[in-house]
């Protein structure tokens, strides 16, 4: 058990809310980002205050750098950060990338990408025990799409999260000998509603005869990996990129 703060962006729904109750669970104390769905928020932090658990809800837009500074701003006056969680991401309807627009692409890699750096500089800032910090850990959302590459549907998408992987690999080396860890989880096909954000509300399970599990994955078999990751149980683990993907 811990009493130190874990940040997770996008904690209002699907593997955000899933890892916010999970975490909350574990002793952390939850500061969940939401970008505009204040009732999904308030329905964590009631689930949470239910089981005993203390978060806040802080808007946070990742695309914005204001945001995230405010996110880090709240989350200091809850306490003392230990984990953060690069949760938020988004996708697009599905198109070739011959279609794409700037605007789409740009917003994709401020969201998915710079976003989630921006998290992480915050984090380091706080953590590392280079900056006086008492270490922690943060754990990314990639996506098995950075080893498939999504033809047809959303490259730029994958792009973003190929980058995360490199970005996993590359912080974990920098602050490894400074107390902290850094590790992704490359989600398979899971049932959220960011399927219905990208046009397609079925797309997990139209989906799922591919996967060798021949079934799609939840948030909290998502959550479980990550919480295991935030954990000491996996203190030898950094700059790890783990396929929680039923083997696809
Ligand atoms: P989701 O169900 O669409 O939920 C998205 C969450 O992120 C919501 O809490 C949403 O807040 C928030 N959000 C959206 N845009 C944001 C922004 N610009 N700034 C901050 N927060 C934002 O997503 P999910 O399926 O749980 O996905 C979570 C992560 O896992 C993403 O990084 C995704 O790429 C990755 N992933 C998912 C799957 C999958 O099959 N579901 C597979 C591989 C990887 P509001 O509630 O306020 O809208």
């Amino acid at each position: 058990m811990t009493d130190k703060v874990v940040v997770i962006t996008g904690g209002s729904r699907g593997i955000g809310r899933a890892t916010a109750i999970a975490a909350a669970a574990r002793g952390f104390k939850v500061v969940v980002g939401y970008a505009n769905n204040v009732a999904a928020a308030d329905e964590v932090l009631a689930n949470i205050e239910a089981s005993n658990g203390k978060s806040i809800a802080v808007k946070c837009d990742v695309g914005s750098e204001a945001d995230i500074l405010a996110l880090f701003k709240a989350a200091d006056e809850f306490g003392t950060l230990g984990a953060l969680v690069n949760n938020a991401g988004i996708v697009g309807p599905s198109i070739r990338v011959e279609d794409m627009s700037a605007e789409r692409i740009q917003r994709m890699m401020a969201v998915n990408v710079t976003g989630s750096i921006l998290c992480a500089r915050e984090a380091v800032r706080r953590m590392s025990t280079r900056n006086g910090g008492k270490g922690g850990v943060i754990v990314n959302l990639s996506s098995v799409a950075a080893k498939l590459g999504s033809p047809n549907t959303y490259v730029d998408y994958a792009a973003s999260k190929g980058a995360v992987d490199s970005f996993t690999i590359g912080l974990g080396h920098e602050v490894a000998a400074e107390g902290s860890r850094v590790a992704a989880i490359r989600p398979g096909l899971i049932d959220t509603d960011i399927h219905a954000s990208g046009g397609e509300p079925d797309r997990a399970h139209r989906l799922a005869h591919m996967v060798p599990m021949k079934r799609v994955g939840t948030s909290e078999e998502i959550a479980n990996a990550i919480v295991w990751l935030m954990s000491d149980d996996a203190s030898y683990v950094t700059s790890a990129i783990l396929d929680v993907s039923g083997g696809r």
